[in-house]
């Protein structure tokens, strides 16, 4: 008897297939749909009228829509181009359209330019990378407001004695300061993700101590594997 082919499982969600755009899990793709969070996010931040801000995975632009309406220059890097075209088109004809810079590919790969402030609902599996590329990015940043899974959140700001205190926690202490700002329910995105979330702020320690952070790495690589 042949085989019968089973088709391969879609990783576009369903239930949001039929309302225009396609949300893809690959590129951890939950919108922010309540604007009380985004604008809550976007006063955290205190931005300033002259600020450049660079926004992680813009997506159909909601928050980065807000963010144009503050400050002087938006630079929004996101990998997938259908995204970008909704982006595009939402801004083409206004007055958005000379203060949005768009840079289409993965964030992790590209070179980014001098921003003030960084605001984001970020793709949760890219966390860890980003945060250290946003660390040691240089000229430094006044500060990161962003949207992490609840764990990964609880890991960046615990102390000394905590559960979760680990490697994370210390490099990430090490080079800012940073603070959980508020936990965020599944509900408040499109379509809801399987975990909670939260909203950290995180505040480049500048000048940074004066410890050669690869040597530094390597040591809490040794403790932290050790630990009991
Ligand atoms: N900020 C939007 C969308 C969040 S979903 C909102 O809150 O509504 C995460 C976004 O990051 C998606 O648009 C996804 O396509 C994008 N993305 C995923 N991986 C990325 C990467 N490596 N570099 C840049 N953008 C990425």
């Amino acid at each position: 008897m042949p085989k019968v082919k089973t088709e391969k499982k879609s990783r576009i969600h369903k239930d949001v297939a039929k309302q225009g755009i396609m949300f893809n899990k690959d590129f951890g793709q939950h919108i922010l749909k309540n604007p009380m969070i985004i604008t809550s996010m976007l006063n955290k931040a205190a931005l300033r009228p002259t600020d450049v801000v660079l926004e992680i995975g813009p997506g159909t632009g909601n928050m980065t829509i807000k963010l144009l309406e503050q400050v002087k220059q938006v630079i929004a890097c996101e990998i997938d181009t259908r995204l970008v075209a909704e982006l595009q088109k939402r801004v083409q004809g206004t007055h958005f359209q000379p203060k949005l810079k768009i840079m289409i590919g993965d964030v992790l790969k590209a070179e980014l330019p001098f921003f003030d402030i960084c605001v984001a609902n970020i793709p949760y599996q890219i966390s860890s990378p980003l945060v250290f590329k946003l660390l040691l990015h240089r000229p430094f940043f006044r500060c990161a407001v962003l949207m992490f899974q609840l764990e990964f959140a609880q890991r960046l700001v615990a102390k000394p004695g905590d559960k979760l205190y680990c490697r994370l926690s210390v490099n990430t202490q090490l080079l800012a300061r940073v603070d959980m700002l508020m936990k965020v329910g599944k509900n408040n995105f499109r379509p809801p993700p399987k975990v909670e979330s939260a909203v950290v702020r995180i505040e480049p320690r500048n000048p940074p101590p004066p410890i050669q952070y690869t040597e530094w790495d390597g040591l809490t690589r040794i403790t932290f594997t050790r630990k009991k």
